[in-house]
């Protein structure tokens, strides 16, 4: 006999979890189905740059209070300087009469609350380690069969399977992807000089390289990206050189490197699905799109999929949430607001990799300009922090404009 779910999420990560959370208490029967087990060992190194409408979304699936008693970075203040020049930009809290611009959160710790919250709910069943092996759709439900041989009869079924989805690919839904040409080094840092709750970020022709704050005032949690060859070098140099070549990256604006962490690469890739949505499918996450993270936006535009999806779904909960044309909604919301920010990254890196000079000499200027002209920059801090914006009301601060 099939069980039957009304709703099933494919990938219990950090989009699909905080999908599950949102609908904990819709009375909805819900399975999400997570390929992997955590392992204690081998944690996820990546850490977040949370905006302030992600820390709404956690607050409103419940999860905010248990994870702020996890260790977390704060910034009030962010600098981004040219390593071609003397333009620069700074942020402050201060100008918005806001603590923070926003938190520095490991995925690690997002994941556990997450598991910690789903595991109290008796509505939504937790399988893991578990796949997807096939899934058909028929007029009114969707079958699924398992890798364990379990077949599932759901209404909607959710890819929130990250970047090689199994659900998008199944669904024949079309990605259309191309490759960064760069590699992202991460690993945590400890410097001489106190990080002061600062973000900085200095772009460098290769590719940008950040420092996020961490709880420890003297640790920072660093992505490095560049050119696939340099970074693989810089992975696997010993660690007195490493220390030296970031020292040298970073100008030492935060002194001596003292100690470095396990170096980590990810590949930089750029996608986006033609369509979100199908019969019966959505997706969500790096399932729909996959940002570079020179802004620290990848996990935050999927916690905004999941809250616009989760709040069409609790408004329609009693019908077929299933159906394409009320998926549609979902789509036509989130899509042009991803691929906005696609662009605008593909811009920035463009624009930081010229070698040219009066590009340079432009983006310097523009910089320069930007950093002087204060509603600007207010208005830049705001969109970034989502406290304005096509947002859903689960992401909605109390002070949202
Ligand atoms: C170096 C780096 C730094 C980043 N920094 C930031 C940042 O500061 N801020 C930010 O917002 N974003 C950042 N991002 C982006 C962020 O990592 C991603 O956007 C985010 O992890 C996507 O989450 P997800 O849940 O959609 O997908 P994933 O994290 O990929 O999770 C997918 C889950 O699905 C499971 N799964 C996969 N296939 C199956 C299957 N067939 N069956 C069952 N389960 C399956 C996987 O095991 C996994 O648990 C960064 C990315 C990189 C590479």
């Amino acid at each position: 006999m099939n069980l039957e779910y009304d709703l099933i999420i494919v990938g219990g990560g950090v989009t699909g979890g905080i999908l599950a959370a949102l609908m904990a208490d819709s009375g909805l029967g819900i399975a999400i189905i997570e390929a992997t087990k955590p392992d204690p060992n081998h944690p996820d190194p990546r850490v977040f740059a949370i905006t302030r409408a992600s820390e709404q979304i956690f607050r409103s699936a419940g999860i905010w209070e248990s994870l702020s008693k996890h260790p977390m970075g704060h910034f009030r203040e962010m600098e981004v300087w040219d390593a071609n020049g003397s333009g620069s930009i700074h942020f402050d809290s201060k100008d918005l009469c806001e603590p923070t611009l926003g938190h520095i959160i490991e995925n690690q710790s997002i994941r556990n609350t997450l598991s910690n919250r789903i595991h109290q709910q008796k509505s939504i069943h937790w399988l893991c380690p578990e796949t997807i092996e096939h899934l058909e759709r028929k007029r009114d439900h969707a079958d699924v069969v398992l890798a364990s041989g379990e077949r599932l009869k759901t209404r909607l079924i959710v890819g929130a399977d990250g970047f090689n989805s199994l659900v998008r690919d199944l669904s024949g839904i079309e990605l259309k992807s191309r490759d960064y040409g760069q590699t992202a080094l991460v690993c945590s840092v400890k410097t001489q000089v106190a990080h002061n709750d600062v973000a900085r970020q200095r772009f460098l022709t290769s590719g940008p390289l950040a420092f996020l704050p961490l709880a420890d005032p003297h640790l920072c949690s660093i992505v490095w990206s560049t050119i696939p060859e340099q970074a693989q070098t810089l992975r696997e140099m010993p660690e007195k050189d490493f220390h030296a070549r970031l020292e040298e990256a970073f100008e030492s604006r935060l002194g001596r490197v003292l100690e470095t962490g396990q170096r980590y690469t990810f590949p930089l890739l750029r996608a986006h699905a033609r369509n979100y949505v199908s019969d019966r499918i959505a997706l969500i996450g790096d399932a729909a799109h996959r940002v570079h993270p020179l802004a620290g936006q990848g996990a935050n535009l999927g916690f905004l999929d999941a809250a616009a999806l989760a709040e069409i779904l609790l408004a329609h909960k009693d019908r077929d949430i299933g159906k394409k044309i009320l998926l549609r909604k979902y789509e036509r919301w989130r899509k042009g607001n991803n691929l906005a920010m696609l662009i605008a990254m593909d811009s920035f890196k463009t624009l930081f990799g010229s070698t040219l000079k009066p590009v340079q000499w432009l983006r310097n200027r523009g910089l320069e300009l930007t950093d002087s002209f204060k509603p600007a920059k207010q208005l830049i801090m705001r969109r970034a922090m989502g406290l304005e914006g096509d947002l859903p009301e689960l992401a909605r601060t109390p002070d949202f404009l």
